[in-house]
């Protein structure tokens, strides 16, 4: 149970005055649902601005201050922005200048003739000055003058910069006393105010202190919940798997294993013959051949008479992979099934009868092999592919489910820095494939301007004509924010109308018959080229498939580009992905996209992903899916991951139970950051 304390913290934001159904959605479009994620929603940067006294005294890109007086307003003439112009005090004019529905507010705030108080970033328009979208407009100068440094966040559409800085404060108002869960001294020698103190500080400068004293305990609170699973683990009984080799002997693979399958295979199979249940991470690249070493151990367990189940994090992947392993296991005589959510009636029972009656030896599917009304007759071995896209709560779940913990090996593709493996994986051992399948071609990267789009639709007219396949890959389909963004049904649209039936579309918002469909008239050639949006991004394995399109590539992250672009260069064909980008791009996007031309190693791109997006910027920013991190950057969790790791190990080997004051102190911290699952591993905890 959580806390009381903690209460007030994780009620809905509608509790906080002014939030209402309306703002709720902007709100949660940022993931903040409740009081204590807005207090964790700490600011990207703060502006430092400026007071001046006329428009001469600024300069172009500054932050400023200025006193306005409205002269004129411009309505757009269709698609332009709404113009209000406005002259300071020795006459120079400047146009404060609103795009979209935010003229609305313009109209209101800006009378013609009545001075105001504008602060905003000074730009240049043409031969004109002008300041987009003022973060204030307001008539009393004392009021504005004291904001010349002010807190920036992550906003989404309908929320602004106040709107949102006046929840934050509510928020922080709400803050319950919390008992010391850093030690004294660590504390001290760091020079890291107390809990409370440090996020209203966080909130209110650049200070590292206070920034690192949260996402210290952040990364404590992490560390922390995974040795209490692995010291939980340690203390499970599970089923010692020894397996004679009988199924796997009759494999008729059509390559030899790598060194690295072969040496993880082995890995397994140790771990599997122990009491204790495996807790083991398989990491590969893409392409590394992760599905194979999975098939093996699943082999062992059925060698050892028990059941294996392999979970995917997508339909279309966990078919894949029963068509794949089905055909592999199809020498042996292991019996594999498939169970989605979408299986229904008789086709259900049946196999729910074959799991319970042990006549399915393997079981492929979605969360759905894992609900309640699905028993098995003796579970031994879970697998579960692209785990990072499960989060551990899930992941300990599907270990309660059988009456002796089954033994968990999970797989991923994502090449993250080995600093990030201790903070993701810290309870489980790793296996890594690091050799690749001989034979790979490296796949030839180009970075192609958007303006080029028609000869980048001629390129895979060649290709497809000439008989192999390709990928097109456009931005996710948002709502509302399509404006800038390639719907892929769009773009799916104008390539049909040039290519006819050889092109089919999926994404996530299609009906799942369709999208199966469609996967199955791509993956048996049928179909030349797919549009997709990212849901393909996980595991799928069509070969002859050669060319990769990857439209507004700027927009994505290494690590997503580099398991996009793993799509291709799966066979032994030549390989070609181009690179889309749009006609603005930032520094950090243009050195992104240069090293997808220079380098198809992961680690290294993982490597390099976290410098370019740790170094720079002072405050950071957290995409969400990278780490499992809501308040540390990447910075932070290489400096100080370490230094809490250390500290939570200390803490269970002085206070295994945490039972004593800074224990319990330790459980308030678990709750707090959602590691409740860390808690539950407690007995009677
Ligand atoms: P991933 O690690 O991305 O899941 P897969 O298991 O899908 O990779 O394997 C990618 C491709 O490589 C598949 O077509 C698979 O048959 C092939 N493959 C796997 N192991 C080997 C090997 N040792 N030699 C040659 N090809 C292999
Ligand atoms: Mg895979």
């Amino acid at each position: 149970m959580r806390p009381e304390a903690l209460n007030p913290l994780f009620v809905e934001t509608e509790a906080l005055e002014g939030v209402g159904p309306k703002l709720r959605k902007p709100l949660e479009k940022l993931g903040l649902s409740r009081v204590r994620d807005i207090i964790f929603h700490l600011p990207e940067r703060f502006v430092t601005r400026r007071a001046i006294a006329d428009l001469d005294a600024g300069s172009e890109g500054e932050q400023i201050i200025v006193a306005l007086t409205p002269i004129e307003h411009r309505s757009s003439s269709g698609r332009g922005p709404y113009r209000v112009l406005a002259q300071d005090e020795v006459g120079n004019v400047c146009s404060l200048t609103y795009f979209g529905r935010a003229s609305y507010t313009a109209k209101k705030l800006l009378p013609v003739g009545e001075k105001r108080w504008v602060a905003g970033r000074l730009d240049r328009y043409g031969d004109m000055l002008q300041i987009v979208h003022p973060d204030h407009v307001v008539a009393d100068g004392g009021d504005t003058l004291g904001r010349l440094s002010e807190p920036v966040y992550r906003l989404s559409e309908g929320l602004t910069q106040p709107k949102l800085a006046g929840l934050v404060e509510q928020a922080l108002g709400r803050l319950p006393e919390m008992p010391e869960w850093i030690e004294r001294a660590q504390l001290a020698k760091a020079g890291w105010p107390p809990w409370a103190e440090a996020l209203r500080a966080a909130h209110k400068s650049e200070d590292a202190a206070p920034r690192d004293r949260i996402a210290y305990d952040e990364l404590l609170a992490n560390s922390l919940a995974l040795m209490l699973v692995r010291a939980d683990n340690r203390a499970r009984k599970g089923q010692p798997l020894k397996g004679d080799g009988s199924y796997r002997g009759k494999l008729h693979l059509p390559f030899p294993l790598t060194g690295a399958q072969t040496r993880s295979i082995a890995e397994i199979e140790g771990d599997l013959q122990q009491e204790a249940p495996m807790l083991r991470l398989l990491q590969g690249d893409v392409g590394a051949g992760k599905t194979v070493v999975a098939l093996e151990a699943m082999l062992i367990a059925v060698e050892a008479g028990a059941q294996a189940a392999m979970l995917a994090p997508t339909e279309i992947l966990a078919r894949q992979h029963y068509e794949t392993l089905r055909n592999m296991a199809a020498p042996t005589g292991a019996q594999v099934a498939l169970l989605t959510g979408r299986d229904k009636g008789r086709a259900r029972e049946s196999i729910l009868m074959g799991l319970m009656d042990g006549s399915i030896q393997i079981v492929v599917g979605t969360h759905a092999i894992f609900q309640d009304t699905v028993n098995y007759r003796n579970l031994g071995l879970v697998v579960i592919d692209e785990q990072h896209r499960f989060g551990v709560a899930q992941r300990l779940m599907l270990a309660s489910k059988g009456r002796r913990t089954p033994h968990t090996l999970a797989m991923t593709a994502t090449p993250i820095p080995r600093t990030l493996t201790l903070a993701q994986y810290g309870e489980m051992d790793v296996s890594r494939l690091d050799e690749m399948p001989p034979g790979r071609q490296a796949i030839d990267t180009r970075v192609v301007a958007q303006e080029r789009l028609p000869d980048v639709v001629e390129a895979v007219g060649r290709h497809i004509a000439s008989g192999q396949q390709a990928y097109w890959v456009c931005p996710m389909v948002r709502d509302n924010e399509t404006d800038d963004i390639a719907a892929a049904e769009a773009r799916y649209a104008s390539l049909h109308e040039r290519f006819g039936e050889d092109v089919v579309l999926v994404h996530g918002q299609l009906k799942p018959e369709m999208k199966d469909a469609a996967m199955e008239r791509f993956s048996s050639g049928a179909a030349k080229l797919l549009v997709a949006t990212t849901v393909i991004e996980v595991g799928v394995d069509v070969p002859a498939s050669t060319l990769m399109v990857i439209e507004q590539a700027e927009r994505f992250g290494l690590a997503q580009l580099h398991q996009l672009r793993g799509r291709v260069g799966r066979g032994s064909e030549k390989s070609v992905c181009l690179l889309l980008r749009g006609p603005t791009m930032s520094e950090t996007a243009r050195e992104r996209l240069a090293l997808m031309r220079e380098t198809q190693d992961g680690f290294l791109l993982a490597e390099e992903d976290l410098r370019l997006r740790g170094g720079g910027e002072l405050l950071g920013t957290r995409q969400s899916g990278d780490t499992p991190f809501r308040v540390a950057t990447l910075e932070q969790i290489t400096r100080l991951l370490p230094l809490a790791h250390d500290d939570a190990r200390l803490l269970m080997e002085r206070d295994g139970g945490l039972s004593g004051s800074r224990g319990e102190a330790a459980r308030m911290l678990l709750y707090l950051f959602e590691r409740d699952w860390g808690v539950l591993m407690l007995r009677g905890g």
